[in-house]
């Protein structure tokens, strides 16, 4: 941040929340449990008391530095948002993030303009091409992933964007222009590996046991606006839409179950079905009343859970194998261009 202009702070702001704020901006995403942490360590510091322990913090204590970190980051569009982590615990997160978010903004400063160019196949292969209303994976595995390591063939010629809407008209022509060469050129396999282990890494992605790659908590709340804004239909809202939320707590869901009625547009996260069905008694559907079995899942046991994914490891690996020669050789392809 530009040290020669300091937004207006909120009353009372001291050392102490600056210190919290700097803490929280180096990580991006805390839980109420480290935050304990920062807090113990920064209240050690303050008072000379090296005997302020993380469980002296409250959650009262971290509610009241985050409010007043939201405050002070506010005036540049930054925000402080916090969700529950959907596929694991269901700890609470609380994330940095900045309120406009999309896929170059968020990572234009530190990626290449061919690197943000494969974020967004990568996302379209989540949120479109592995998420029907059969099949709503939401995530990919690695051979999916290179898959996209270069633009489809019929795209390289029309600016590779397949969603319009987004995109600006008036932008600097040269700007478009190396954009959808870097969107056309695409990224070599090795590359897509290692871009895919840096955003695990800096957690945008998580990477199952399964091998699948999926958002984190984090990307999510970064990107709620935009992947609505650019996945789901506004017009005339169909029933099925790509991005979907939970009937207990409307956050999105990419990980949890389905109503067994394939037609059906319930979802609801594992972490929110005790309380949910706890207040129902009956578990049914609220929606179209078929019996709620919780073993129609959204996210990547929509793949994993059918009986052929554990039989089918060995083949299915040969199958990897043969979509990534497929690939190199579409790749050795373009190269002649
Ligand atoms: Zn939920
Ligand atoms: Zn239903």
């Amino acid at each position: 941040m530009d040290d020669a202009w300091e937004p207006p702070v909120p009353a009372g702001y001291n050392d102490a929340n600056r210190a919290f704020l700097q803490a929280f901006m180096a990580r991006g995403t805390l839980t109420f449990r480290e935050g304990q942490k920062i807090l113990a360590a920064i209240k050690s510091a303050a008072e000379d008391d090296p005997d302020v322990t993380p469980q002296s913090i409250t959650p009262a204590d971290f509610e009241n530095f985050i409010r007043t970190a939201r405050e002070a980051i506010e005036p540049l569009d930054f925000d402080i948002r916090n969700t529950r982590d959907q596929v694991c615990s269901g700890e609470r997160v609380w994330a940095f993030i900045n309120a406009h978010s999309d896929p170059a903004t968020q990572l234009g400063t530190t990626r290449t303009p061919e690197e943000v160019a494969y974020i967004k196949r990568l996302l379209d292969a989540m949120f479109e091409t592995y998420n029907t209303p059969r099949m709503e994976v939401m995530a990919v595995d690695e051979g999916q992933a290179l898959r996209v390591s270069r633009p489809a063939r019929r795209e390289s010629n029309v600016n590779g964007n397949g969603h319009g809407g987004s995109d600006d008209e008036d932008g600097e022509e040269d700007g478009e222009a190396a954009t959808a060469a870097a969107a056309s050129r695409g990224l070599k396999h090795s590359e897509v590996l290692s871009l895919l282990a840096s955003l695990v890494a800096e957690g945008w992605l998580s990477k199952s046991r399964d091998g699948f790659y999926s958002l984190t908590p984090r990307s999510l709340m970064e990107l709620w606006s935009w992947l609505v804004a650019t996945y789901n239909d506004q017009d005339d809202e169909p029933e099925w839409q790509h991005i979907k939320f939970c009937e207990a707590c409307k956050e999105i869901v990419t990980y949890g179950q389905r109503c067994n009625e394939p037609d059906c547009t319930v979802r609801l996260h594992d972490i929110c079905e005790d309380s949910f069905w706890r207040v129902r008694g009956e578990r049914k559907c609220p929606k179209c009343s078929t019996a709620w079995d919780g073993n129609h899942f959204v996210g990547e046991r929509a793949v994993t859970s059918r009986s052929g994914f554990q039989r089918g490891r060995g083949k299915r690996r040969r199958r990897s194998a043969e979509a990534e020669a497929e690939v190199a050789e579409d790749v050795e392809g373009e190269d002649e261009e």
